[in-house]
């Protein structure tokens, strides 16, 4: 999402670095038919392809399928992969191998498994994995999921199917819409997906490859789905998109871009609270910003990915921007809205990076005092520019301005949930703590903050006061009225 890049998440709910998510559903029953049938899906990456599983296990659940969180009890075992990660294709291909003795046991029981790789990896590698792996039934890119069921239907029969053409409109247009129940399962806090892709390029970068071309959804398709989520007990929605400010519609004859659309969001009764990620700086419109002071229920939290802080090197990175206008983002969005959290995206180690163009980077980080970040060590991806680019950085170079980074931008991160203490502050409670009777609601700015409670106030918005925090929570009093 923007900043799929070669790097990051680009979104502002970390999901540790090497674990991916893993989509479970605790044997749930997914509604619908009953096919007898069991469902595993490994989930890679960041919260686009989380969407993307969830759509799939509503495919799925339409065809009879159950989800499950334990592989050897699944007849279908799809890994939806993200291309983002250093050596993705590798890591995939040895879970294809776990999968293929979980396959080789159940076979052994008289149980048939359908093995599919879906996701960035799929799509990038296309049929090199049939080749590669003849244990694959199905391959899939991510704008053919509306076709799941089919594919699954011709994979079970024992052919074996490839599909990778991008025809996204159409997959926008066709793919299931999940059940009340499933809603519900999901939590209070649900993403939605307003447009996929990108258009920008940047040297580094997998995503224009993977996932083609920006496609927006269509404002209606849009405004239903949000009024579903609300009309079953969803309180928060994140709008996603690889660039999500890069979104545009139409609605009774006018051009709409996001802005607009979060005007219109913000009046669905019910709905509490609006985010969107992944942001491009190039795409922060006026209108965009200037919600950020008008539209209450719009969070104050903009993951606005900047990659360096080095002219010289955002012109390499084909960013389209210099750190200057980045800046210039920053001080108007803050400008509106004094306390907008800013979470961002960094490479380091990027070909031709001196050590002048990474204090540059450094300097920007202190300049701006991030909430939270994502950042990595510049790796190569087959296929885009930066993988020919010369000048490369040394391994132990790279390693250690990555330290250095993080460990400013920790500091950063510890001084934000810290100067939180004492301020009050509306929290979105979302599940149950680790500690008995704790709850664990979300603050404005994305924290984790633990307060007291039971699960019977999930979905609730509760006034709390901060007594202490480290870099992952806050711990809080609420507030009496
Ligand atoms: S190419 Fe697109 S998706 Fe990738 S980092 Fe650049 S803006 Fe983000």
């Amino acid at each position: 999402m923007s900043e799929l890049t070669n790097t990051p998440t680009h979104v502002p709910m970390p999901t540790p670095e090497d674990n991916p998510v893993i989509t479970t559903a605790d044997d749930k029953s997914t509604g619908g038919k009953n096919n007898g049938k069991k469902v595993f899906i490994k989930t890679y990456g960041c919260q686009m392809n989380v969407y993307d599983t969830e759509r799939m296990e509503d495919a799925l659940a339409q065809d009879g399928y159950t989800s499950t969180d334990v592989m050897e009890d699944a007849d279908l075992v799809l890994l939806n992969t993200c291309h983002i990660r250093e050596k993705a294709a590798e890591k995939v291909y040895s879970d294809i191998g776990r999968v293929n003795k979980v396959k080789i046991k159940r076979a052994k029981k008289g149980l048939k498994t359908t093995l599919g790789v879906t996701g960035c990896v799929a799509q990038a590698e296309g049929k090199e994995i049939m080749h590669r792996a003849p244990i694959v039934n199905l391959v899939a890119g991510p704008q053919t999921y509306h076709n799941l069921s089919r594919m699954v239907e011709e994979a079970e029969s024992g052919k074996r199917v490839v599909e990778t053409e991008f025809e996204i409109e159409e997959k926008f247009a066709k793919l299931k819409t999940p059940t009340r129940k499933q809603i519900i399962a999901r939590g209070v806090a649900a993403f939605l997906t307003v447009q996929e892709g990108c258009d920008k390029f940047c040297t580094f970068c997998v995503v224009p490859y993977t996932r083609g071309a920006e496609v927006s959804r269509s404002v209606d398709q849009i405004i239903e789905e949000a009024h579903r989520l609300v009309d079953a007990g969803v309180g928060e929605v994140t709008l996603l998109g690889q660039n999500v400010n890069a979104w545009h519609g139409a609605k009774n004859g006018k051009e709409w871009r996001l802005g607009e659309l979060l005007y219109k969001l913000s009046e669905i009764e019910g709905l509490k609270r609006l985010r969107y990620t992944t942001s491009h700086p190039i795409d922060m419109d006026d209108v965009l910003i200037e919600a950020h002071g008008k539209i209450d229920k719009l969070m104050p939290y903009l993951h606005l990915p900047v990659q360096s802080g080095s002219d010289k090197i955002l012109k390499s990175m084909n960013r389209h921007h210099t750190s200057a206008e980045y800046m210039d983002v920053i001080k108007r969005v803050r400008k509106v809205r004094p306390d907008m959290a800013i979470s961002g995206d960094f490479i380091v180690g990027f070909p031709g990076e001196s050590d002048e163009d990474f204090e540059q980077t450094m300097d920007l980080i202190r300049e701006v005092g991030y909430s939270s970040t994502y950042s990595f060590k510049y790796s190569e991806r087959p296929g885009t520019p930066g993988a020919e680019m010369d000048n490369k950085v040394p391994e132990s170079i790279k390693a250690e301005r990555l330290l250095r980074l993080q460990a400013l931008l920790r500091e950063q991160l510890i001084d934000f949930n810290q100067n939180c203490v004492g301020k009050e502050m509306d929290i979105l409670i979302e599940k149950k703590g680790r500690d008995a009777g704790q709850i664990v609601g979300r603050s404005p700015w994305l924290q984790a903050v633990v307060i007291d409670g039971d699960m019977s106030e999930v979905g609730n918005i509760v006034r709390v006061k901060p007594k202490s925090a480290n870099a992952a929570a806050l711990m809080a009093d609420r507030i009496k009225s």
